[in-house]
């Protein structure tokens, strides 16, 4: 068996998503409003799984430049879900410690991690842990004020009441 299609085969498991049914059609890319921050279009990172070329993938920009937004999903005529595939890839580049956006990936794990803990974003923990890992500490100080004056910043964080389903969602997610 060989490694490229190793690495398909686990994005494919990972994301529930056929990635070798792509035929590269572009209609990913053409609607894709953040094409002009990556580094690979999205048809061309879907192309890269297939060939298995796991370290470019990995390694990319677009991973993180990529916001989530959907349109590629809702565009593609063999219903890949680009956008969960993305997310797969994000995933995998954490564990292997590969951000080439280090503030994005920073971002991403601690809304995350936020939302593992109380089952919505407190963003006070997510400014807490982001500014740690960053050691951006200063860079965006100046809007606090106005945060708080629009009552943007709780103090107090507030946990759903099924928090353990949450919690079982995030285990299910870590298989
Ligand atoms: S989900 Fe990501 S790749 Fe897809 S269109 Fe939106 S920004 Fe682009
Ligand atoms: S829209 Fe779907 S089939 Fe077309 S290039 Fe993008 S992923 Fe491939």
């Amino acid at each position: 068996m060989s490694v490229a299609s190793d690495f398909l085969k686990e994005v494919n498991r990972r994301s529930g998503e056929a990635v070798q049914l792509c035929f590269q059609c572009f209609k990913c890319s053409l609607g894709c409003p953040v094409t002009f921050a990556m580094d690979f279009l999205p048809h061309q990172l879907m192309r890269l799984v297939q060939l298995g070329r796991k370290e470019e993938v990995l390694d990319s920009h677009t991973i993180w430049v990529c916001a989530s937004c959907e349109t590629c999903t809702t565009r593609c005529p063999n219903e890949i879900d680009i956008a969960k595939v993305i997310d797969t890839l994000r995933q995998m580049a954490l564990e292997e410690e590969k951000t080439a956006e280090g503030d994005v990936a920073a971002f991403h794990k601690a809304f995350l991690d936020s939302v593992s803990h109380f089952g919505r974003l407190c963003e006070l923990e997510l400014m807490f842990w982001y500014k740690l890992r960053t050691k951006r500490f200063l860079d965006d100080l100046w809007l606090a004020p106005e945060l708080l004056k629009r009552k943007k910043l709780s103090f107090k964080p507030s946990r759903v009441e099924r928090i353990g389903e949450i919690k079982q969602i995030f285990k299910k997610a870590a298989l």
